[in-house]
């Protein structure tokens, strides 16, 4: 009944739908993958100086997957993610995401869809200095107007689940480059996100805290049901993904499943 009422009360349409707290609506077609590219290309610049960085890539991904992405500097795997990620579009061909065609959004109906299914992690952890921690994790969800109290709830329980309870008032500055990460990751499924996409999440990091953040994230795809994307160039950290997609020239080169022996 109550949920009747919500409806009512927030003019959302029946099923299914996210509310606008959530970053406005997206319709989700039941059954389809949650990713899925066709004859996806990507050409920078135009004439005698356009470069096709995608050549048509073709790759579908469950929800609860865990993926590397893997293949040499060049390959089109950062063209890739920014497709993937919403925050580029493709020249050509199609970017299914729960069955909407990305390519047919307007950019603000991507920047929702982004900021309703998507979290990012990089390389950089790209985190406010001078900001503590708890305030890193709340950003996203003061972007999407949701209250001060809830916004602390949601913080303080995502810098927990990445083990940092007990740290939320420290700046980036005095917590170490592993700690950081874990904040920046905080900040990414702070707002429940379906996918994360990280890119080269441990390139900063040394071989323990990069395994510490590896297994934080195995952690969160297994137990929260969050889908990984990873790019990296590092076989030990692709080891803990279950599936290694390999990019060559703009084409996925190879597609292969992982067993856990190697993990
Ligand atoms: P990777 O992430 O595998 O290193 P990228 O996707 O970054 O590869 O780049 C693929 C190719 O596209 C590279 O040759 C790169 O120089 C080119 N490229 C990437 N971004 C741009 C851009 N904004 N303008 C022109 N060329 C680009």
């Amino acid at each position: 009944m109550s949920s009747v009422l919500t409806r009512t009360r927030l003019a959302v349409p029946p099923t299914p739908a996210v509310p606008d707290v959530h970053g406005g609506q997206v319709p989700v077609a039941v059954g389809e993958p949650l990713i899925r590219l066709r004859g996806v290309t990507k050409t920078y610049g135009s004439g005698s100086a356009a470069f096709q960085a995608l050549r048509g890539v073709d790759l579908d991904i469950a929800a609860g997957e865990f993926v590397a992405v893997m293949g040499p500097s060049g390959s089109g795997k950062s063209t890739a993610m920014n497709i993937l990620g919403c925050l580029d579009t493709p020249t050509s061909g199609t970017y299914q995401f729960r069955g909407v065609a990305v390519q047919r959004l307007s950019r603000d109906q991507r920047a929702r869809l982004r900021r309703r299914w998507l979290g990012f992690v990089f390389q950089g952890f790209n985190l406010l200095a001078r900001t503590t921690a708890l305030e890193n994790v709340e950003l996203p969800l003061l972007y999407r107007g949701v209250p001060r109290a809830q916004r602390h709830v949601a913080a303080a329980k995502a810098l927990a689940s990445v083990g940092l309870a007990g740290w939320e008032t420290h700046t980036p500055a005095e917590l170490s480059g592993g700690q950081q990460q874990r904040v920046a990751i905080a900040r990414a499924i702070v707002t429940e996100p379906a996918v994360l996409l990280a890119d080269e999440p441990t390139g900063n990091l040394d071989s323990q805290r990069s395994r510490e953040i590896m297994e934080l994230l195995r952690e969160l795809n297994v137990r929260q049901q969050i889908t990984v994307l990873m790019v990296t160039h590092e076989p030990d950290m692709a080891a803990y993904a279950r599936r290694v997609v390999h990019f060559v020239d703009g084409l996925v080169e190879s597609d292969t499943p992982r067993t856990d022996e190697g993990a």
